[in-house]
């Protein structure tokens, strides 16, 4: 790709040091197109990483020359160690330790529907903006769950401690004959990950339990918003409706015929 290097750097300087090799207005008067490798060249001719950009450079040419000072701060000079640099070990350099969970596979599942994964990331770590955190923030004047209208509504009472959601959560284990005795989020999450059963089940668990966190969370603000009422029971029917088309959608290649049997008898 072509680029005008005199308009990214407007700097005289350089363009006097590309020099008739580089330069085209000396050959042709004309425009000051310089192929990308050409580009390349002549920036990485000098001390990129000491580089500091011209007073006259423009707007954005400072900017990128920041966004380098900038790396080289985050690392902490690691650059040297990366001979020859090459981006994807600089894009390894800054990415962060992160503390690895044991939700990941359940949450992100195969067969998880993805609008349903998402609101189950962010409920899984405490960061949907139930009541009690409104109230906090001062957005609300009040934190009672609209669901059973009893208790505070915060994420642990929302999945799965309120008796509206405990009551589909119980309907779901029911129909997916699934024994877990706990009722919390990620206790759930955490069980289908240690279970002793095959890949499909695990999906079809994870996935039935993103369906139904994604479900109460938009009927708690239709709820709250529209001052709609659906019953439970209309809920779960579309829970398992749900649950059935996408796992049908996405069959995976290979399931066994025991499984296979079990989902069908669903
Ligand atoms: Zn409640």
């Amino acid at each position: 790709m072509p680029l005008c290097f005199n308009f990214v750097r407007r700097s005289c300087g350089y363009h006097c040091r590309g020099g008739a090799r580089l330069c085209c207005r000396g050959r042709t008067g004309s425009a000051l197109w310089w192929s990308m490798s050409e580009w390349n060249l002549v920036v990485v001719s000098e001390n990129w990483w000491s580089y500091k950009s011209p007073d006259q450079g423009s707007w954005y040419w400072s900017r990128l020359v920041t966004l380098k000072d900038q790396f080289i701060e985050i690392i902490a000079g690691q650059y040297t160690s990366i001979q020859p640099y090459c981006v994807a070990k600089g894009y390894h350099l800054l990415w962060p330790n992160l503390e690895k969970v044991t939700w990941s596979q359940q949450v992100w599942g195969r067969l998880n529907t993805p609008k349903y994964s998402f609101i189950t990331w962010i409920a899984i770590q405490n960061r949907l903006k139930t009541r009690d955190m409104l109230l906090q923030m001062g957005i609300s004047g009040e934190d009672q769950c609209v669901l059973c209208c009893q208790h505070r509504e915060t994420s642990c009472h929302l999945f799965f401690e309120c008796s509206v959601a405990a009551e589909c959560l119980k309907a779901l284990k029911d129909w997916l004959q699934w024994h877990a005795t706990t009722v919390s989020l990620s206790r759930l999450i955490r069980w289908i990950g240690r279970a002793k059963m095959s890949k499909f089940k695990k999906q079809v668990l994870a996935a039935s339990t993103t369906c139904l966190v994604h479900v109460l969370w938009r009927v708690r603000n239709s709820r709250l918003w529209e001052d709609s009422h659906e019953g439970t029971d209309c809920l779960i029917q579309k829970i398992k409706h749900t649950v059935k088309q996408r796992i049908t959608q996405c069959w995976p290649r290979k399931v066994k015929e025991r499984d296979k049997e079990w989902f069908q008898s669903l």
